[in-house]
């Protein structure tokens, strides 16, 4: 990963911040898009002796996207890797979901990995780069109560495969990762009940940690993983196999 730029979406906390975290301990220098403020997050890559920037940037969003990736070579030279991992969950019954519930989690989770993809894609086309796209578990094996959330992950899974088949000429590899339950904001605010179920689901007996994922993201993004395109790898301590 040494001097390489790696942006991060959602970077600023949770999967993201751990994934930015592990990269800069490896090498790299980062480039954080979130929503929320990515001071802290900056400062601690920083303080690695890597390169970091900070860019409050809603990704659902094509031309602030553009013109955040602009900005980002401009800072920081080039952009050698991309991870798609913002999201967020609206999470209802079907005969409850709004229209604007399945249109918010589909703009923000989906629309956001065509808007990032397509404005990091050209900087690649020359050097070769690598993708990693956040996708869920609810993607792989549906999920009641998230229709829209599992939709929007499967959505990644075909767009994965297919922009891997599209420029693994040009030396881009592009993966996904399917978490199962991690621990951070996102999976906070769910009930003790569906915790203790989830639990005593999971085969290898824990919930995961932010950094499980960031270690299979590095994975897929530096040298060991330079033979592997269009994959899914689940990380999910054995609930889905
Ligand atoms: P998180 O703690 O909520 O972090 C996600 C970050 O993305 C937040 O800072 C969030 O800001 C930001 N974000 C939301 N909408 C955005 C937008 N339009 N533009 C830019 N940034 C935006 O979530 P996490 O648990 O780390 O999840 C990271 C990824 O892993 C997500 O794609 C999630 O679906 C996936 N995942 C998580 C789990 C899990 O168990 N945690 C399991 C499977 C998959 P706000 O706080 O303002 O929303």
């Amino acid at each position: 990963m040494n001097n390489t730029v790696t942006i991060v979406t959602g970077g600023a906390q949770g999967i993201g911040r751990a994934i930015s975290e592990l990269i800069a301990q490896k090498g790299g220098d980062i480039a954080i898009f979130d929503v929320i403020d990515g001071s802290e997050a900056k400062a601690s890559i920083l303080s690695k002796g890597r390169r970091c920037e900070f860019y409050k940037v809603d990704v659902s969003d094509l031309q602030a996207v553009q013109n955040a990736v602009d900005s980002v070579v401009k800072d920081l030279g080039r952009v050698d890797n991309l991870v798609n991992n913002a999201g967020i969950t609206i999470d209802k019954l079907l005969v409850r979901m709004k229209e604007e519930d399945w249109d918010s989690v589909i703009r923000i989770n989906l629309k956001s990995v065509f808007n990032c993809t397509k404005s990091v894609i050209r900087h690649m086309l020359k050097t070769g780069g690598s993708i990693v796209n956040i996708s869920s578990i609810a993607g792989v094996m549906g999920n009641p109560g998230q229709a829209n959330y599992a939709a929007s992950k499967a959505g990644i899974i075909g767009f994965t495969k297919s922009i891997a088949r599209e420029y693994a000429e040009r030396a881009i590899r592009v993966n996904a990762i399917a978490p199962g339950f991690i621990r951070t904001k996102m999976t906070d605010s769910l009930d003790e009940k569906t915790k203790e179920l989830t639990l005593a689901a999971v085969p290898l007996k824990r919930l995961g940690e932010p950094e499980d994922i960031a270690n299979a993201v590095y994975f897929l993004l530096s040298r060991y993983g330079s033979y592997i395109t269009g994959e899914v790898i689940n990380v999910n301590g054995g609930l889905h196999m």
